[in-house]
């Protein structure tokens, strides 16, 4: 038989993570307080987030070790294998091999609980009591519920409107795990009562119900907030997924030619390449490909720039891609994704050229990942399917050229809570849809004004 999976055993797991800032050619600019417009101290973000999972977000320290706690937690399913595509190599007839890490065998089905587990152990260190946060296609909401669960806090889970009516089970598997979940906007918070006086029918958003979170986070003494991709701390405690990776690709000495992820706020890709990106600037020969929807296309159409992470003002200024942070996806839009902004970090790897980017279209994502589910046997999440579909690219792009290739993606999670996308996709009730330039102009020339104090 041909060898199908790569495992590792417990004794070979990576045991630290690695942190891009350490080798960026370009340090990370400042985040800004959204309140008072001036560069924002750890002290004024420690009412949010607690003290260690602010230094990681903030130092060049290259290596962090992984605590025991959090390691023991995440041996419930890691490593996870890497595998062979060889199905869909067949099926597409191309010279190239593909592999893929398969983030999808975590109990809540994706590459979240990574760090929903180190958030909940660093919380749990510093004495809070409950955690209080957002979710929009629900994978974070379950991650974080999860993790709370494991390690003995409360959590309370903001999730997006439009998510909560078409996800109900979403909702069970968070209250399995012991959270509360609100559908956002709710009536626990002023920013929630506010959308809901303007538009009592309100389908939510992101942005919005980052607010809410930020807001019940922001006054209470017990609770913190946690989010689940953009933020540094956030890509470092995904890069196990990576390190593993290269550890499996060793093992049977391959070496990628290209390294892909799909990205929403930025936090699977980075776990899947930052550790290829450190190759890379060390020489290493490696493209390393983001692919995004063409309706939220936040990295090739977006602007760099310093914007809010939330629609209501409350959450750090950064400086990353944005469509704005009043950008509301177009309805039609299926495939997760949905976030204005974008990991500073892989913002600023994509400006300094080491890192590639391209939008794809929703039906072509649909098309491949059920070519993937028919092939390869497991229904990939939407936003996987942005991955697997950058792959197909790569590996017909190969076939064309005649050449062998070896691809790597990440599978971030698998689709059975989003098999609504399917049936929609299915009966031919999806299309296209190409985010317009004037729509971008137009978010873009509502971003905050900050001025970075002279060097
Ligand atoms: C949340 C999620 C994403 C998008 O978030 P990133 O931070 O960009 O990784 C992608 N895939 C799955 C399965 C998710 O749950």
């Amino acid at each position: 038989m041909e060898q199908v999976k790569v495992l590792l055993d417990e004794t070979e797991m990576p045991r630290q993570w690695y942190n891009v800032q350490a080798d960026l050619p370009t340090p990370l600019a400042p985040p800004f307080h959204p309140a008072t417009m001036e560069i924002a101290t750890p002290e004024q973000m420690n009412v949010i987030f607690p003290m260690s999972l602010l230094e990681q977000e903030m130092s060049p320290q290259a290596y962090w070790d992984i605590p025991d706690e959090v390691m023991q937690v995440l041996a419930l399913w890691r490593p996870t294998p890497l595998q062979r595509a060889r199905g869909l190599e067949k099926a597409l007839g191309t010279p190239a091999r593909i592999y893929f890490k398969n983030e999808s065998v975590s109990p809540a089905g994706s590459h979240k609980p990574n760090t929903a587990v180190a958030q909940a152990y660093y919380n749990k260190q510093e004495g809070i009591k409950r955690i209080a946060t957002e979710t929009g296609a629900g994978q974070w909401g379950s991650a974080m519920s999860l993790a709370c669960n494991m390690f003995g806090l409360e959590c309370t889970v903001y999730m997006v409107r439009v998510s909560y009516d078409q996800k109900p089970y979403r909702k069970s598997i968070i209250n399995t795990w012991g959270a509360e979940i609100f559908a956002s906007p709710s009536e626990q918070t002023n920013s929630g009562r506010a959308a809901l006086a303007e538009n009592p029918d309100h389908p939510g958003s992101l942005g919005l119900a980052i607010s809410e979170a930020v807001e019940d986070a922001a006054t209470r003494d017990d609770t913190n907030y946690a989010l689940g991709s953009v933020l540094n701390h956030v890509c470092l405690h995904q890069t196990i997924i990576g390190e593993e990776a290269i550890r499996q690709m060793n093992k049977i000495g391959e070496k990628p030619d290209v390294v892909i992820g799909c990205i929403g706020g930025g936090s699977n890709f980075a776990g899947i390449s930052f550790p290829y990106v450190r190759e890379k600037i060390k020489g290493m020969d490696v493209r390393i490909l983001a692919v995004e929807p063409a309706s939220c296309p936040t990295v090739t159409k977006g602007l760099y720039a310093y914007d809010y992470g939330d629609t209501a003002h409350l959450a750090p200024i950064v400086l990353m891609h944005t469509l704005g942070h009043t950008f509301v996806p177009p309805g039609i839009h299926a495939g997760g994704l949905r976030y204005h902004g974008m990991s500073p970090l892989v913002s600023r790897l994509a400006e300094d050229k080491l890192v590639e980017a391209i939008a794809v279209p929703q039906l072509e994502c649909f098309e491949a990942g059920l070519m993937f589910a028919r092939t390869e046997g497991i229904v990939p999440a939407p936003e996987s399917t942005h991955a697997i579909r950058g792959a197909v690219i790569e590996a017909l792009k190969a076939k064309e050229e005649g050449k062998e290739r070896v691809i790597l993606f990440n599978l971030s999670g698998h689709g059975h809570f989003d098999m609504s996308a399917y049936d929609a996709y299915l009966a031919g009730q999806l299309s296209n849809y190409e985010y317009p330039q004037s729509m971008v102009d137009e978010a873009l020339s509502k971003l905050p004004h900050v001025e970075l104090p002279a060097m």
